[in-house]
């Protein structure tokens, strides 16, 4: 349920309204907007008098939020949020370039790849150290050395970094890492999503390769309801009957998702079609439909690298895709 209140409500008026609702066992979530409050109820509203509230002068509007997503919900929350990491901020606004290479391979690597996307005009840098891999035989990451590589990079270019997480075990490893991946992969693995929520961390979290938007939404629902709002939404392409790409981008996600949240939502052109002739077309009508950002793998040698290779832009290829970008972004301004 939300109820809405006018912003010249007495400030004693106001708080003798949210105590009385938290009185009734409801968590109240509070949005200050410009004009008005939205207060969103989370927990068993089914005895709470509508009419009543509707009745005080403080109140314009009352609603009950059907979806089972509250915290996520836009009706919570109508304007636009935003998630600030290492000193840049993504969404509302602010649209935000991830780039890097899939997995962080040597230090070498990972250093010329950082230093490349960063001239090219990336926000942050992403690198897997811990890898999700189909096959337990592939390789699977350099895991906690991969890490330290990587806060390499991060001090060496001022980078804020990206990195995958994969048992919440890990998080003590991820102390210095400014925004958590959640992937495809792990999208429900519900535990792991609790325990994130405690922490204050930027999240993205990646739409698994079957689930559905509100599936996505009840996961960025789990970390938001332990108290941690830093979420980033992100679509990377799903399963369909389509062999020529290796998954096939919904593009759609990105303004059906901005309708129903206010989260920040960005697409990853680059595992939802798995052939970099494709990634830029993709990015720039992930761009077009009013995307937050983007997720792109670079790889300074695409040929040789130990993960997604095919999928992987080279620096120069990266430089001219996010230029074009850039442009696309300045074109659809209002
Ligand atoms: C990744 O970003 O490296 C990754 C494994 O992505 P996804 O979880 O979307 O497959
Ligand atoms: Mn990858």
């Amino acid at each position: 349920m939300i109820v809405v209140v006018n912003n010249n409500a007495a400030k004693e008026q106001f708080e003798n309204l949210v105590n009385w609702i938290e009185g009734q066992n409801v968590r109240v979530h509070i949005s200050t907007g410009e004009f008005q409050t939205v207060l969103g109820l989370i927990g068993d509203t089914s005895r709470i008098d509508t009419e009543l509230l509707e009745g005080l002068d403080i109140v314009s509007q009352v609603t009950r939020v059907t979806e089972p997503f509250k915290n996520a919900n836009r009706k919570f929350h109508p304007e636009n949020s935003y998630v600030e990491a290492g000193g840049v901020k993504l969404g509302d606004g602010h649209f935000g370039i991830i780039a890097g290479p899939c997995s962080i391979e040597s230090e070498e690597q990972i250093i010329e790849v950082a230093k490349a996307v960063k001239a090219a005009g990336a926000d942050f840098l992403r690198g897997g150290a811990f890898k999700p891999r189909t096959s337990p035989y592939d390789f699977q990451g350099l895991r906690a050395d991969g890490l330290k590589l990587l806060l390499e990079a991060k001090k060496e270019t001022g980078l804020p970094i990206v990195t995958e997480i994969m048992s919440a075990e890990h998080l003590p490893l991820f102390e210095d890492v400014d925004i958590i991946q959640v992937g495809a992969r792990n999208m429900q693995n519900f535990e792991m999503l609790k325990e994130l929520g405690k922490t204050k961390k930027p999240i993205l979290i990646k739409r698994g390769l079957a689930n559905t938007l509100k599936e996505l939404l009840m996961s960025a629902e789990y970390i938001m309801s332990e108290g941690n709002e830093n979420i980033i939404l992100c679509e990377r392409g799903i399963r369909t009957y389509e062999t020529a790409t290796r998954n096939t981008l919904d593009i759609s996600a990105v303004p059906a998702l901005h309708e129903l949240s206010h989260l920040p939502v960005i697409v990853d052109p680059s595992h939802a079609c798995g052939i970099s002739r494709l990634v830029k077309p993709l990015a720039l009508s992930a761009a077009a439909a009013g995307a937050d950002g983007l997720m792109i793998e670079v790889h300074n040698n695409p040929q040789r690298a130990l993960c997604d290779g095919a999928q992987s832009l080279t620096p120069e290829q990266f430089a001219d895709t996010a230029k074009a970008v850039k442009r696309v972004i300045e074109a659809i301004k209002e």
